[in-house]
C-alpha cells in the first residue's frame, strides 16, 4: 500500500500552501514610491470580517512572511471563534524595519490597500505598530480598530489582555490544584513588557509569589518600584524555577525539547503567541508530563476583545467584563481535555472549529 506524504512547505505553491488551511483571499500589496510591499491573509469569515493585527518586520524572505501571515490569520480564526466574538480571522504582515522604514506615506498606501477589501479585513496593532500607524491608515480607510481613545477607539490593549491571562491562570489553577486562589502559589513570569508589567500587578494582588525576568533591566527596575514583592532573576533562570505556574509572556516557541527537559513548574498560562513550538509534538507531551497547558490564544484573547468593543461603541467596562468569561471558557476546554483525554490545545481547536462549522452549517455566513 502506498502512503500519501503531504508535500513539503516550501515546495507549496501559494495556492497550495492557502489550500492547507483553507484560507479564503492572500493579497500581495508592493508601492514603489513609499517602498511598501506587505501581504494581507482573510483566513476565514464565516462569523464575521477577519480582524486581526498588522506585523511590521524585516522578515529575510517573502516565504517567511507569507509563513508567519497564514499562520497568524488562522490563529486568529481560533482565538475570535473561542473568545465566542462574531469576528472572523485575518492577519496582515508588512516587511521592513518598524525602526527606520514608517512613514506616514507607507501606512497611507497600505491603509488603500486595506480598504480594498470592502471590510472583509480590519486591521489593528501588532509587533512594530502604535496607534500613530493606526490614525495614519484609518486617514484611508475606516476598517482599522485599536485607535487612540480620544479618536473614540479602545486604545492600548494590554491591560486587557494582561487581565484575560490573569483569568485564564486561575482557572488553570482551579484544575490542577483545586482551587483558584494564587495564595501560596509561586509564578515565573517571562516578559516585563505591557502585558508582563500589568499581569505581575493582579498575581501580587491574588497573593502569588512572583519571579520575574526580562532581557532589558529598566523594563524590570520600573515593575520593582511598582511591586517591590516582585521577584527578579536572569532569563535563562526562568525555566528551571521551582514554581507552580510558569507564564510565557514574550516570546514564542518555548515550549520545546530543549525546555521541556528543564521545566518544574505543573501549570503552563501566559501570553506569548504560539507557544508550543509544535502543537503536535509538545501538547501531547505536556500531557505526558503532567503540565496543564492554558491555550495561548484562549487565555490572551483579551486583546482582540477589547478591540471589538470599538466596532459597537467602546465600552471598557463590558469589554473586560466579556475578558472575564476567558476563566469560564479556559474550564470548559480543560474539562473536555481530561474528557476526552485530548491535549488542552487540541480541545481548544475543536471547540474553536465546532463554532465556525455550525454557523457555516447553518448558513449563517458573515
Ligand atoms: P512587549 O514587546 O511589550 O513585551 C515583551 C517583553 O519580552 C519585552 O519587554 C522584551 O524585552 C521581553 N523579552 C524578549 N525576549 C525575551 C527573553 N528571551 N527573555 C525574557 N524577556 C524577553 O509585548 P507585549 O505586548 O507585552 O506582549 C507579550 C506577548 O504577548 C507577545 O508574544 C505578544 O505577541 C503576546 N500578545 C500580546 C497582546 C497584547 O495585547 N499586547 C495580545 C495577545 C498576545
Amino acid at each position: 500500500m502506498s502512503t500519501i506524504t503531504a508535500p513539503a512547505a516550501e515546495t507549496l505553491t501559494v495556492l497550495g500552501r492557502m489550500g492547507e488551511h483553507d484560507h479564503e483571499e492572500v493579497l500581495f500589496c508592493h508601492d514603489r514610491a513609499t517602498g511598501l510591499k506587505a501581504i494581507i491573509a482573510v483566513h476565514d469569515t464565516t462569523l464575521g470580517p477577519a480582524l486581526g493585527g498588522t506585523r511590521m518586520w524585516p522578515y529575510a524572505t517573502e516565504a517567511e512572511a507569507l509563513n508567519d501571515v497564514l499562520r497568524l490569520s488562522r490563529g486568529m480564526t481560533y482565538k475570535s471563534a473561542l473568545a465566542g466574538l462574531d469576528l472572523g480571522g485575518g492577519k496582515a504582515v508588512i516587511i521592513g524595519d518598524a525602526r527606520t522604514q514608517k512613514t506616514e506615506a507607507l501606512f497611507r498606501r497600505f491603509g488603500r490597500f486595506v480598504d480594498s477589501l470592502n471590510g472583509r479585513y480590519i486591521t489593528a496593532e501588532d509587533v512594530g505598530m502604535s496607534t500613530t500607524e493606526m490614525v495614519n491608515i484609518r486617514k484611508e480607510t475606516k476598517y482599522v480598530a485599536g485607535l487612540p481613545e480620544e479618536m473614540g477607539g479602545s486604545g492600548d490593549p494590554s491591560p486587557v489582555t494582561a487581565y484575560g491571562v490573569f483569568c485564564g491562570i486561575k482557572a488553570a489553577a482551579k484544575t490542577a490544584y483545586g482551587a483558584d486562589r494564587l495564595s501560596g502559589r509561586k509564578v515565573a513570569v517571562q516578559g516585563a513588557g505591557n502585558v508582563g508589567r500589568h499581569l505581575v500587578g493582579h498575581l501580587i494582588k491574588d497573593g502569588a509569589t512572583v519571579y520575574l525576568t526580562d532581557i532589558h533591566d529598566d523594563k524590570l527596575a520600573a515593575i520593582k518600584a511598582e511591586h517591590p514583592a516582585v521577584n527578579i532573576v536572569k532569563p535563562d533562570a526562568i525555566l528551571s524555577l521551582d514554581v507552580d505556574i510558569y507564564s510565557p509572556c514574550a516570546l514564542g516557541a518555548v515550549v520545546n525539547n530543549d525546555t521541556l527537559r528543564t521545566m518544574k513548574c505543573s501549570v503552563i498560562a501566559g501570553a506569548a503567541n504560539n507557544q508550543l513550538a509544535d502543537e503536535s509534538v509538545h501538547g501531547p507531551a505536556l500531557m505526558e508530563k503532567g503540565i496543564l497547558y492554558a491555550p495561548d490564544f484562549l487565555i490572551n484573547a483579551g486583546g482582540i476583545i477589547n478591540c471589538s468593543w470599538e466596532r459597537r461603541g467602546y465600552d471598557r467596562k463590558a469589554a473586560m467584563a466579556q475578558t472575564e468569561n476567558i476563566y469560564n471558557t479556559a474550564l470548559a476546554i480543560f474539562k473536555r481535555s481530561q474528557e476526552e483525554k485530548i491535549p488542552t490545545y487540541l480541545a481548544a481547536n475543536q471547540a474553536a472549529e465546532q463554532r465556525v462549522r455550525s454557523m457555516r452549517q447553518a448558513g449563517l455566513r458573515f
